[in-house]
């Protein structure tokens, strides 16, 4: 069934057009790594956290001087609410993501022996983490070969495709999905791609939305998808992405 709004295109078509902006992402960004600076499973989870409503830029200056003090998950565990707060402050929105990181390292402690659990069914339990925070470290898992985690996304374990701002509105323009709410638009990615594509083209997606295909200025005139881009006509602002606007409803899968 054709998506309301978008260009009509078959699903063959579409995914024609989608191998063909896999192979212009894969040339530019050949081996895209996770922005967020961490060492470990437990400083991405808290760096992912902090991450909401942030750049990637502010959490990398925050986390040395969070992880310095309060280097495991049982030091942050234990450690006092209003230094957190104060260390994170910088991040935005600190009050709440201080609680968040401090009840999700007592919970990583008291639950799962201080370990992050390699199981999206876990991790989505857990304070201030919903599927975008889990994809992350599943993405990061299979990208950085962690112990432990799994490597091969073909398996029905739950992951899927992180989606955040750049993934959103990427996938709305290049004409992917018609869906606003993100794990709507990550069923429509998945259903799309195959699993062994998922983490690496998502961090392609988000490299691209910083340089080239920006919220606001969309450089289309410069932008090598053009071609292969329905909104390249609209300038960015395809008639699907702005008729009858609202906004998609916060849900877990924001964070
Ligand atoms: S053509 Fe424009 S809207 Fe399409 S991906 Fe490129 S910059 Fe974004």
């Amino acid at each position: 069934m054709a998506d309301p709004g978008l260009p009509r295109e078959s699903r063959e078509a579409r995914r024609k057009r989608l191998s063909e902006i896999l192979r212009v992402l894969k040339a530019r960004y050949p081996d895209p790594q996770i922005p967020l600076h961490h060492r470990s499973p437990f400083e991405l989870l808290v760096a992912t956290i902090l991450s909401a409503q942030c750049t990637d830029e502010t959490v990398n200056r925050t986390t040395p001087h969070l992880f310095a003090r309060f280097p495991t998950p049982e030091a942050l565990a234990a450690a006092d609410l209003q230094e957190v707060e104060a260390l994170v402050r910088p991040t935005g929105f600190f009050r709440q993501k201080a609680r968040a990181i401090v009840e999700c390292s007592r919970r990583l402690v008291a639950e799962h022996g201080g370990q992050v659990p390699p199981d999206m069914q876990a991790l989505v339990k857990l304070p201030g983490v919903g599927r975008k925070t889990a994809n992350v470290l599943f993405a990061a898992a299979e990208i950085e070969r962690w112990p432990g985690w799994p490597h091969d996304r073909g398996k029905p374990d739950g992951t899927g495709i992180v989606v955040d701002t750049h993934v959103t509105r990427l996938a709305r323009r290049l004409a992917l999905t018609a869906q606003e709410d993100p794990e709507a638009i990550e069923r429509d990615l998945m259903d799309l791609l195959p699993p062994g594509e998922w983490s690496r083209f998502s961090l392609r997606l988000i490299y691209f939305g910083r340089e080239v295909c920006l919220a606001r200025t969309p450089r289309c005139s410069v932008c090598p998808l053009r071609r292969v881009c329905p909104s390249s006509r609209y300038g960015g602002f395809p008639p699907w992405m702005t008729r009858g606007r609202r906004r998609a409803p916060a849900t877990r899968s924001n964070r």
